[in-house]
């Protein structure tokens, strides 16, 4: 049994993503968060990890973190499924009476978080970057506007529920090296509205994108499908590129869905990465932010992705990019 917590400390629950029995990267990112809170105000924190079976999952993440965990197995969690999360979660919030409920900002912690909150009747701050003591208070920084404003937000009540972004806290490394506990509970729930039916494969199984070390990507800029042109043009002139999007040109149609960086798409970390006419959604920026050297063209001097870029090229893409060709030809040996 996991031990009672301590009457002054706050609990923080993280509830852990996981696939094919191994956890995602974001858990440990998620972790940090919740130990970056804990310096803060005085917490114990627990994994929650939801599945069919648990053992091997709990294990490793207990292993490598040092921290406790409650592992629920389901057996209607062979599969995930976003009505049987809310449920549990709430169920076990009631029971233990989190302050906190850490989530990860992905496609499946955005499946079920604001969900989550509504049932729980919890605040809820979504794409959390950061947080900092100010007063007596815990503030979350988050972009808003696309990147060009970041708002500190406090919550008045608990439980809060944040989705914390990918990519921005560095993994957790415990201290103590000992394994914590689990608390394994065994439950039978029978969703009622939702029921997961399998996983379809991606088409696409080409890694080129996660392996280019230079990727050219292009955005909601180019204006025309036709300027894509430019964009393969500029690629090629780089050995091992690839060329990239964010998520306005998947959804046109003029990129396909394996060139989607981002959030919902392909996390990379190339050499170099040229942002072509992209405002520098957070949702884009998680997945070039671990890029080695980042050029980005824009014509807004304000558009967030020059906050990113180690070299800002404030003009119209349309007139930059050709220009730069045409001297590169020049100068070529
Ligand atoms: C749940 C969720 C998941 C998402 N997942 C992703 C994801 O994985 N990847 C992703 O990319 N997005 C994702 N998005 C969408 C994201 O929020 C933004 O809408 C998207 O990234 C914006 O794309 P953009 O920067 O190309 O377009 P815009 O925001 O429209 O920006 C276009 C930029 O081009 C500049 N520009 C315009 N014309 C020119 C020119 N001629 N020359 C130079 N600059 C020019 C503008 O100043 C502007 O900054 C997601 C959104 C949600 C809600």
């Amino acid at each position: 049994m996991v031990a009672m917590r301590k009457p002054d400390h706050k609990l923080i629950f993280i509830i852990v993503e996981h696939y094919e029995n191994k956890p995602k990267a974001i858990v440990f990112e998620l972790a940090a968060c919740a130990d970056k809170i804990k310096k803060v105000c005085p917490a114990e924190i627990k994994f929650i990890i939801l599945g069919m079976e648990t053992e091997k999952l709990s294990f490793e993440i207990t292993r490598t973190t040092g921290l406790d965990a409650i592992a629920i197995e389901i057996n209607e969690l062979a599969l995930y499924n976003s009505e049987i999360y809310k449920m549990v979660i709430n169920n076990l919030a009631a029971e233990f009476l989190p302050s906190f409920i850490i989530i990860g900002h992905t496609p499946r912690g955005l499946d079920f978080a604001s969900g989550l909150a509504v049932r729980m009747k919890a605040a809820f701050i979504t794409g959390v970057e950061d947080l900092m003591e100010e007063g007596e208070k815990i503030y979350f920084k988050r972009q808003m506007f696309y990147g060009k404003i970041n708002a500190h937000i406090a919550a008045n009540s608990e439980p809060l529920i944040i989705t914390v972004q990918p990519g921005i806290f560095e993994p957790y490394k415990p201290d103590k090296t000992s394994p914590g506990k689990v608390e394994t509970r065994r439950v039978e729930y029978f969703p009622e509205f939702i029921r997961a039916k399998g996983i379809r494969r991606c088409k696409y199984q080409d890694s080129s994108i996660s392996e280019a070390k230079v990727i050219v990507s292009a955005g909601n800029g180019i204006e025309e499908k036709k300027n894509l042109d430019l964009i393969y043009k500029l690629a090629d002139i780089f050995p091992g590129s690839a060329v990239g999007g964010s998520r306005i040109l998947i959804d046109r149609g003029w990129l396909e869905y394996r060139q989607q960086i981002g959030l919902t798409g392909a996390q990379v970390a190339p050499e170099l990465y040229i942002a072509c006419g992209i405002s520098g959604a957070s949702q884009h920026l998680a997945g070039m932010r671990k890029s080695g050297f980042v050029v980005a063209i824009n014509r807004d001097p304000k558009a967030a992705i020059f906050n990113e870029s180690d070299v800002s090229v404030i003009e119209d893409l349309n007139k930059f990019i050709p220009a730069f060709l045409e001297e590169y030809e020049k100068r070529k040996i």
